[in-house]
């Protein structure tokens, strides 16, 4: 007697992942996993019971690899628009608005409600950053994997001192990360690197203007809000160069490295990158929520950079939606396939994470977490095209 069902999930395409597009194709799944996969003739003599998906499209699971949970709370932030790129302004808004705001109850209730979003959007991983260490536990019990990731933040002097002595008193199996370069010293950046390994080491890297202006000069609007925050930024040397030969300069950009945004970039510090090996998550809607400008898309593409898509978080953007950074992604850089946009949002974020064996395509063994996704797409050509334009009107479910 068979004691779990064998499902036979048939869909008029079926997005493999690591392949092309099977028309009329289907899945067999068993006990939580993918034991085959192929056009629906040769699977339909299967011992199954067949599950019929008729206008849909059966797609891998979405991985999103930079969210803050943890500043779900501070959704209104995303109802306002700030002044486009100004960056620091918007720090100060958000600081203020954390500080206002102490019913941590409610914090976690928004966090929870921010995951069951992404979940109800077919995410089945995130790459979470959060600056309480209590905040890892988010993810207890949900279908969506929360790699969580601790951050610091401290410039120079004292701050960075501070998060220093901090960080050595953390356990071990905590991940820990810089914040971005304005605001994690040197040494810090270093520490957290070295304490990261061969593990994934993901940072907000050239997100806005203002930042390359800090950088460059140490003076700007970044300076005077670090100033009011009581940073002596005299005492920060600023490396006068692009943020990724400032990164490269301190020995932290390799093939574990995650660059979070990277909107201004000089073409050799996209070389760089390239050579290095490191990631780039690209966060669209935020960028152009924040009104930094966009991401050198074509370029890194054209570099073979790994390029990995996130939601940031919804103080920044008021979507929590893969689907919808795949919209804005292509709105911004038409000249991207639409095959390399859901390849973005899906199987390179789990090559990332390293779970690809799990998530991230449809093949032998991996995990039966598959969704069906509603599409009118009568031509394969049609496709991609509709799952990277669909954006919120996005209408799945999960085939489990
Ligand atoms: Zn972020």
């Amino acid at each position: 007697m068979q004691e779990y069902p064998r499902y036979l999930y048939r869909a008029p395409f079926l997005v493999p992942g690591n392949g092309p597009v099977i028309v009329d194709g289907a899945v067999l799944t068993e006990n939580g996993l993918v034991v085959a996969v192929g056009s629906y003739a040769e699977l339909k003599d299967v011992d199954a019971q067949v599950e019929d998906y008729e206008h849909h499209v059966i797609t891998p699971s979405l991985v999103n690899c930079h969210a803050h949970l943890e500043l779900s709370y501070l959704a209104d932030l995303s109802g306002d628009c700030p002044s486009p790129g100004d960056m620091a302004g918007w720090i100060r808004k958000l600081l203020s608005a954390r500080a206002a705001h102490d019913d941590v109850a409610a914090q976690n209730d928004a966090s929870l409600m921010a995951l069951a979003r992404l979940y109800a959007g077919g995410c089945r991983a995130v790459v979470d950053i959060g600056n309480r260490e209590e905040s890892a536990l988010i993810g207890g019990g949900f279908k969506t994997e929360v790699l969580f990731f601790l951050e610091l933040l401290g410039l120079c002097g004292e701050s960075e001192e501070a998060a220093l002595s901090a960080l050595a008193g953390i356990d071990a199996d905590v991940r820990c990360t810089a914040h971005a370069p304005y605001s994690t010293g040197p040494a810090l950046i270093r520490a957290l690197k070295k304490r990261a390994g061969a593990a994934l080491f993901p940072m907000h890297v050239a997100e806005s203007a203002q930042e390359i202006e800090f950088l460059r000069t140490g003076s700007g609007p970044f300076a005077a809000f670090l100033g009011e925050r009581g940073v002596s930024v005299a005492s920060f040397v600023p490396p006068g160069m692009g943020v990724v030969r400032y990164l490269d300069s301190l020995g932290v950009v390799d093939n574990h490295t995650l660059c979070v945004h990277a909107v201004h970039l000089e073409d050799e510090e996209i070389a760089l990158l390239a050579a290095r090996g490191a990631a780039v998550c690209l966060c669209p809607g935020s960028n152009r929520f924040m009104g930094v400008g966009t991401a050198p898309v074509q370029k890194m593409f054209a570099h073979d950079i790994p390029l990995v898509l996130g939601t940031d978080s919804l103080a920044s953007n008021p979507h929590m939606s893969l689907w919808r950074e795949m919209q804005v992604l292509r709105e911004d850089h038409p000249n991207i396939s639409p095959e390399a946009v859901f390849a973005m949002a899906s199987v390179n974020g789990a090559r990332l994470l390293g779970i690809e064996g799990r998530i991230g395509t449809i093949a032998p063994g991996v995990s039966s977490s598959l969704l069906a996704v509603r599409c009118p797409a009568k031509k394969e050509a049609e496709l991609f095209e509709f799952l990277t334009s669909v954006g919120t009107d996005i209408s799945l479910e999960w085939l489990e």
